[in-house]
């Protein structure tokens, strides 16, 4: 690990001043530090913030802090009462002991887990720009199928955040020159030549909270994530639907999908091809095939297709069921 310097900030205006790489609950920073793939000269310590509480929105929805703990969301009344998706992502991801140190703002933030990337005896564009992606032709079981370029194929890995893509999720930030609010979907950047840029936040930016919209009366939810095993591990393909069924018809649905997009996933071709049509396993299908059209399987990835298809479809049956 390299030395660096370490403060404490107690305001957001503080932190934010402050122009140091922040940790929240380390989870991802520590052990990425470890590695020496990131080397911060300055970390700004943000757990004094008060950022740590989930409260109404007006609107109805609901305002979650930057610093809320996945086990704290997850386990909100709120959140499993009417945001139920969003509990189940954030409960299949990590292990417990995790889930009580990360945080909100960091979930959205943590890191790719391609091997490449963690690896410091490997070239990565991710890591160093323009060194070379060796995933491409090289061991890519786990990378993506959807959004990948010719420098980067590495996918999202938060659960969280595919669950938070399908509830339209807002992110607000906070930076020296103010305040700004970002929909979750135009939040993360597609790799193209830059890979080393994965969202929109500034440099010094710091995410203060996010927003979920009301959900209309009746509409149901479900996470579904497929990994190599039950549990303590990465999603290689999961879904994240949001509908609203009225009549035997789909009125309204989101769907976002993990482990196959180099970031969480909506697609709005699949809601386009379902919205209004009878909610059978039929449609549910034809929109799992639109949300895989474009995808391109590597060497080693190509089953992911057909799993994230899979995925969909359950997903929608299991929402669907008593609607
Ligand atoms: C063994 C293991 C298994 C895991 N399994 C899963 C899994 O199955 N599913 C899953 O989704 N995740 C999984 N994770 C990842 C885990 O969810 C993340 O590490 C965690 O959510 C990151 O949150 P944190 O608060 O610890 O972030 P930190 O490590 O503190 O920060 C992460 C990044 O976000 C930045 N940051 C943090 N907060 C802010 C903010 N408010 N504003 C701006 N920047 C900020 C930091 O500078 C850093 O770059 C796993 C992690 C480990 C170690």
């Amino acid at each position: 690990m390299q030395p660096f310097g370490f403060t404490q900030a107690k305001t957001v205006d503080g932190a934010v001043a402050q122009s140091g790489r922040f940790v929240a609950g380390g989870t991802t920073l520590i052990d990425l530090m470890k590695l020496d793939v990131e080397t911060p000269r300055q970390v700004v310590d943000i757990n004094l913030l008060p950022l740590d509480r989930v409260e109404a929105a007006p609107d109805g929805g609901l305002k979650i802090g930057a610093l809320v703990r996945n086990s704290d969301l997850a386990n909100h009344p709120d959140v499993k009462a009417r945001y139920t998706v969003l509990s189940e992502a954030l409960l299949s991801g990590a292990s417990p002991q995790l889930r009580n140190m990360a945080t909100t703002g960091g979930n959205l933030l943590q890191r790719t887990r391609c091997y490449y990337f963690r690896d410091t005896n490997y070239a990565c564009n991710k890591r160093q720009p323009g060194s070379g992606c060796p995933a491409i032709d090289g061991f890519n079981r786990v990378h993506a199928v959807l959004g990948g370029s010719e420098n980067c194929v590495a996918t999202h890995p938060s659960d969280m955040a595919v669950a938070m893509m399908a509830l339209e999720t807002l992110v607000h930030m906070q930076g020296t020159k103010g305040e700004r609010q970002i929909a979750l979907d135009d939040f993360y950047l597609a790799p193209g030549s830059t890979p080393d840029k994965e969202n929109v936040l500034e440099p010094g930016e710091l995410i203060t909270y996010v927003t979920l919209p009301a959900l209309a009366a009746g509409t149901k939810s479900y996470y579904l994530k497929l990994r190599d095993r039950a549990q303590y591990e990465f999603a290689l393909a999961s879904a994240a639907v949001v509908v609203q069924v009225d009549g035997g018809r789909v009125k309204r649905v989101r769907i976002a999908m993990g482990g196959v997009g180099t970031k969480p996933w909506r697609s709005k071709e699949a809601e386009a091809v379902l919205e209004g049509k009878a909610a059978n396993e039929q449609n549910f299908r034809a929109a799992a095939e639109a949300a895989l059209r474009d995808a391109k399987p590597l060497r080693y990835n190509g089953f992911k297709i057909e799993l994230a298809k899979r995925a969909v479809v359950r997903a929608l049956m299991v929402a669907t069921q008593n609607a």
